[in-house]
């Protein structure tokens, strides 16, 4: 129990001209009032306001505010009235201590109606005097910390509205210590299994981490004062929420957030901030990205320091924060920090730049009437890198800023995500890579055809969505893979005259699986299809060379070939021998259309991707990879294939071309003109063709018409 020459310690050390007699008569009639109180964990009720004064005296507060702090419960839990301590302790103590019995009557609850006004009305005691707001976060703290003797029903109650009001308040006071401690102390409760999972871990891990925090901490003091800095460094590890909040939010396991220990470097001035971090980022390789200025930009809550992170001296990922003694001490205090004692008076407190904040707060806030919009608007303002948006219900979910409807509609749930069609923002139609912004009302249309996509990667903010859409193509991609690698291998099998599904369940299939290392059948078929084994090797390994050798591969006669031809099921424009019904993909690069002669390479998961034989890009690809392919002449498919008519820039010209083009039953899809200088113009045209003979016969046609000066198709890589 802190003991009340403790409490005077504390408070002359940052206030040595304190008058102490305020807190000694507090201090006696608190003690008189209590007698015979006792708290649920059986100590004398006395230890609980001792407790908060000797927390609000490490907040370096007034006199008047510790007073009250010893005096907070008196009103509510004692004989004693508000007119009694006026009598005794003057009107701004009374003013606090009555502040504070009014908060304590608040209790939140998940009614957001009730709970806006409940916010509205501490909203009101802040903004009337900050220092009630103070109080009550120390009287929450030391609540928090003796929770366990609270019946268990309560504790889950009070842990949650410490972590949903009190901790945020913390943070936007800019209190650092206080508000991770309310969130561990809080999480402890709240999810008891994951805190102390976590805390085990954290501990156990302790040892080594030190080892490492000193090792680091001393290279990088000693690279900063090689170049004549003078410098503090220290190594902070991460509480335990924090970590926590890290591994859920960015989707990691405990091992990678561990990892990235925080190390401070405290400089005296702005001027040696950026020279350290120039000296390190010439030390040690700058992670891209990881650079925050806040010197240049602070936060709302006027926290200070140059964040970055580098690849360390120990080859591991190393956060590294950059500050001058007096941002730290904001830092660490917040609001606190800002306190100027003039004789033992508190001055200026209410010019506070946080102190204005709330004050704004409260002249918004009675603009906004109704109670979800007030909760929304307190809530961006406590947390301003979240968004919050509604569904269609009206319930509010909660996104990282950037978000877009893609990310809310696998907040939604999986499904909704993995067939998300298209989306609605306040009832109209929006691309999916919209960031949202907070109050928008959002839909998400659905469709049982809809799925994934690898550009939905790009769309995404939040990790956890990115995971589950990557979980969703790599099921995919192994699906296809499996599928081509079964169709590559029966194909190889039917060449030599074998058939594969005689084959799978033999011992020769299971004793080659084994020495190849594979789980299973499917697995082989899915390396044959990712391209990593070939169908020919494969084979080979399956069945012994002589036997292989009985059977030689021939070629197709030309009545089998036929037979195949009708016999085949497909409608897709392209056959891939041997195989049936497989994705096919054509490659932008050369845009084969049908006629022209063309390759196949399996891609990864994502079926064959058809080149033209002559395009210079597959002399980059894998020739394993490599496979025939040629068109289905029976399919009637149209290809779309661009052509550049250059011509004498005369008025119908465009009409002309346009004309011929039509006449022979080709469709535009696209035209633009780009007139050039010396009255030549040239034009491009996207048109949907059958074939390379009709792509011909128009080349031809175009070519005949007055004024034109050539004709040619275009490759698509080729154009701008
Ligand atoms: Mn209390």
């Amino acid at each position: 129990m802190i003991r009340l020459n403790e409490i005077h310690e504390k408070i002359l050390s940052y206030n040595p001209d304190a008058d102490l007699d305020l807190v000694n008569k507090a201090y006696v009639f608190s003690a008189k009032v209590h007698n015979g109180q006792v708290r649920m964990s059986g100590e004398p009720y006395l230890i609980h306001p001792m407790e908060v004064a000797g927390i609000l005296a490490s907040l370096r507060m007034d006199i008047p505010t510790i007073a009250a702090g010893l005096l907070h419960d008196t009103v509510e839990d004692t004989w004693a009235t508000i007119e009694e301590i006026t009598d005794l302790f003057g009107k701004e103590v009374a003013d606090l201590v009555e502040g504070v019995t009014k908060i304590s009557n608040i209790t939140f609850n998940t009614e957001v109606a009730k709970q806006a006004e409940n916010f509205r009305k501490m909203l009101v005691a802040m903004a009337k005097d900050i220092r009630v707001i103070i109080i009550k976060l120390a009287d929450r703290l030391n609540n928090m910390r003796t929770l366990e003797y609270m019946s268990e029903d309560k504790r889950v109650g009070i842990a949650k509205e410490t972590l949903d009001i009190y901790a945020p308040i913390a943070h936007r006071l800019g209190i650092y210590w206080l508000k991770s401690e309310l969130e561990d102390l809080s999480f402890r409760f709240t999810k008891p299994e994951m805190y102390y999972r976590l805390s085990k871990m954290v501990a156990k891990s302790r040892k080594e981490r030190e080892k490492y925090v000193n090792e680091v901490e001393h290279i990088l003091k000693e690279t900063l004062e090689k170049e004549g800095m003078k410098v503090e460094v220290s190594g902070r590890p991460k509480h335990i929420y924090g970590i926590y909040q890290k591994m859920e939010k960015a989707n990691l396991d405990f091992e990678q957030v561990y990892d990235i220990t925080a190390f401070r470097v405290l400089v005296d001035s702005i001027k040696d901030c950026y020279q350290a971090l120039g000296i390190i980022h010439t030390t040690w390789r700058p992670v891209p990205d990881r650079f925050k200025d806040y010197i240049a930009m602070p936060k709302t809550n006027m926290y200070q320091s140059l964040h970055t992170t580098v690849i360390g001296p120990k080859g591991e990922r190393a956060e590294i924060q950059i500050r001058t003694h007096d941002m730290h001490k904001v830092a660490e205090e917040g609001i606190a920090a800002h306190w100027k004692y003039k004789e033992g008076k508190l001055v200026d407190a209410k010019e506070d730049v946080t102190f204005r904040w709330i004050r704004h707060l409260i002249e918004w806030q009675q603009e906004l009437k109704d109670p979800e919009s007030f909760m929304q608007f307190v809530k961006v303002d406590l947390f301003p890198d979240e968004v919050y948006v509604f569904t269609p219900k009206g319930d509010v979910i909660e996104l990282p800023v950037g978000a877009t409807p893609l990310d809310f509609a696998y907040a939604i749930h999986t499904d909704v995500g993995n067939h998300c069609a298209s989306a609605k923002i306040n009832g109209k139609i929006v691309p999916l890579k919209t960031p949202l912004k907070n109050g928008d009302t959002v839909e998400i249309i659905t469709s049982p055809t809809a799925h994934p996509t690898r550009d939905w990667l790009r769309i995404v903010v939040v990790s956890k969505t990115k995971a589950k859409i990557r979980q969703w193509l790599s099921k995919e991609e192994r699906e296809q893979s499996k599928k081509i690698g079964k169709e590559l291998l029966a194909s190889e099998f039917t060449k030599f005259n074998l058939d594969l599904s005689k084959f799978i369940n033999s011992n020769e299939v299971d004793k080659y699986l084994m020495e190849a290392n594979l789980k299973s059948i499917d697995n082989l078929y899915s390396q044959i299809g990712y391209g990593k084994l070939s169908p020919l090797q494969t084979i080979k390994h399956l069945i012994p060379i002589d036997k292989l050798q009985e059977h030689k591969p021939k070629s197709d006669s030309a009545i089998s070939k036929l037979f195949k031809l009708v016999a085949r099921k497909s409608s897709t424009a392209v056959k891939i021998k041997g195989m049936d019904d497989i994705l096919v993909r054509f490659a932008h690069c050369c845009n084969p259309i049908v006629g022209d002669p063309i390759v196949g390479f399996i891609t990864r998961g994502r079926g064959i991707t058809i080149h033209t034989a002559d395009c210079t890009r597959t002399l980059e690809l894998d020739p394993e990879r490599k496979i025939e392919a040629e068109w289905d002449t029976r399919s009637n498919i149209l290809r779309p294939v661009k052509i550049l008519v250059t011509g004498i820039d005369k008025p119908g010209l465009l009409a002309n071309i346009t004309n011929s083009i039509s006449s022979l039953g080709v469709n535009i899809i696209r035209a633009s003109v780009a007139p050039n200088r010396n009255q030549k113009s040239t034009l491009m045209f996207e048109i949907a063709v059958k074939d390379t003979h009709q792509l011909r016969e128009l080349i031809n046609s175009i070519s005949k018409i007055k004024d034109v000066t050539n004709v040619e198709r275009v490759m698509a890589g080729e154009t701008a």
